[in-house]
């Protein structure tokens, strides 16, 4: 693989500068590679070639761009095996749920964009109107390393499906797996300019291509501080703006639930991917009567997620992505023990034998106050908070206060409870019962947790403009 190029206007070519950052595998603290960084002439370099792509990128037929989401699909599904090993190695991921969410959820969402390009969408009118949507214009996606192929696919394939050429830059800690989607481009002969891959730096190449002006729209998934520089240089030229962000979701168990089902899919929830998931339900909302039996129940489900081998098929967690981020977790976990919380199992040291890589032990918290530093900051590791409710309105209030508004969840025996609860929760999505991940439904935050949307048809949307015909 070719990691010292760009690709930009259909070909490989050499970005101005010479400059590269070393890509480190999480277990092994080893060498991946190194991998380029552009710069911002690079970057002007892409936004003019996805500019000439775009008139005739546009005014593509559907079965065009339909041919091109599937032709990335096969030609990533090929190359499966080999993604999710890439992407255990940057990211820590254990390989089974590599395959299962690195690499093969992109396939079902090029796939889907794909169905809904095929399936077109009946002309709107509104009295003498006709609701015209047409391609927002040159896209610029920034994304992060915690899923690195899937948010890259969540942007790129409505993108591709609403006609918009793109200029992706992919995340340092995990760039490979975008080479691998360029040199999937380059096979399926997707029209030159379309796609174009500029790595580097958040502060050089993501900065130039936020306030470029020929970018139309910028699509960044990332943490709140990037999202917000992001969004503030983007505002002077007015552009479109997709932001999906933090969060701090909560997993509210009401007093008539099955606890242990709960529990278990709740730990299982909030330790995936080493807890790197923006998704992930780190507060336990449980009631106060339940509390020291879940506090048990939760001990038992986190010390069965042993620190292994990412690469070893048996292995439920794997170490954190860096050493930064280790760190970071780490005084997280010592936060949480200075300000009085009960550690029931894990804590900031190191797991016992396992000093190379960037390991952190499961780590659960009980008797959690909801204003503590651990039940406020998002964490982005193995670390489960758990909090006491007075019932089902001190539940809500729980879930709520918190400054983001990405994810959450609900556990009754009665599903119209469970639904008036998710109802006043202030978050994006809400599974009831353990409700299966649907990767058609909207997904994306309230509050801190971005603007927009992402996924299946209402993703479409931040790439489309809106215009009015009368006739
Ligand atoms: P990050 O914000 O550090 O980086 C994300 C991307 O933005 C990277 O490509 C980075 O190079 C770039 N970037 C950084 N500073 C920038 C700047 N000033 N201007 C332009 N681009 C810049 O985040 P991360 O550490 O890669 O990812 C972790 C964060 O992402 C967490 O907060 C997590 O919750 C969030 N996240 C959110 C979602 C979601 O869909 N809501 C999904 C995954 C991760």
């Amino acid at each position: 693989m070719e990691l010292g190029k760009m690709f930009v206007g259909g070909a490989w070519v050499d970005p101005a500068g010479e400059d590269s950052v070393e890509v480190i595998n999480a277990a092994t603290e080893q060498s991946l590679g190194r991998v380029v960084r552009c710069e911002e002439g690079d970057v002007d370099r892409a936004v003019a070639a996805a500019n000439a792509a775009f008139d005739s990128w546009s005014a593509s037929e559907p079965e065009e761009r339909a041919r091109v989401l599937r032709a990335l699909a096969d030609g990533l599904e090929a190359r499966g095996q080999e993604i999710a090993e890439m992407i255990t190695d940057e990211v820590g991921t254990p390989i089974r749920i590599a395959q299962r969410i690195q690499a093969a959820l992109p396939l079902t969402v090029l796939r889907s964009y794909a169905d809904l390009v095929e399936a077109g969408r009946p002309q709107e009118r509104i009295g003498n109107t006709i609701v015209r949507r047409e391609p927002v214009g040159v896209v610029a996606a920034i994304a992060p390393w915690n899923y690195p192929l899937h948010q890259v696919v969540a942007k790129v394939a409505p993108a591709i499906a609403a006609g918009c050429p793109i200029v992706l830059k992919p995340s340092e800690m995990a760039p490979r797996s975008a080479f691998v989607l360029a040199e999937v481009v380059e096979a399926a002969e997707v029209p030159a300019g379309v796609f174009n891959l500029v790595p580097g730096r958040g502060s050089v190449v993501g900065e130039a291509l936020a306030r470029h002006d020929g970018v139309a729209a910028v699509s960044f998934t990332g943490s709140v501080e990037a999202g917000a520089k992001v969004a503030a240089l983007a505002a002077p030229a007015i552009k479109r703006l997709t932001l999906e962000l933090g969060g701090k979701s909560a997993n509210v168990v009401l007093d008539d639930a099955d606890l242990a089902t709960a529990v278990k899919v709740g730990v299982a929830n909030c330790f995936l991917n080493g807890g790197q998931t923006c998704t992930a339900w780190t507060r336990l909302v449980v009631p106060r009567e339940s509390h020291d039996e879940a506090c048990e129940l939760a001990r038992g489900f986190a010390e069965a997620h042993a620190p292994g081998d990412p690469r070893d098929p048996g292995t439920r967690l794997g170490p954190m992505v860096g050493e930064s981020q280790r760190q970071s977790v780490r005084d997280l976990i010592e936060t949480g023990i200075a300000e009085g919380a009960d550690l029931i199992t894990g804590g900031a040291g190191a797991p016992e034998g396992m000093e190379t890589g960037y390991f952190v032990r499961p780590t659960v918290f009980g008797a959690v106050e909801r204003s503590a530093t651990i039940a406020q900051e998002e964490i982005f590791g193995p670390v489960l908070s758990i909090i006491a409710h007075d019932g089902d309105d001190d539940a809500v209030a729980i879930a709520n206060d918190s400054k983001y508004g990405l994810h959450g969840s609900v556990w009754s025996g009665d599903e119209k409870r469970a639904l008036a609860v998710a109802a006043r929760m202030r978050t994006g999505t809400v599974d009831v019962n353990g409700g299966a991940y649907n990767p058609l439904a909207p997904f994306g935050g309230y509050k801190k947790s971005g603007v927009g949307r992402e996924m299946g048809p209402y993703g479409l949307e931040d790439y489309l403009e809106l215009k009015a015909v009368q006739v």
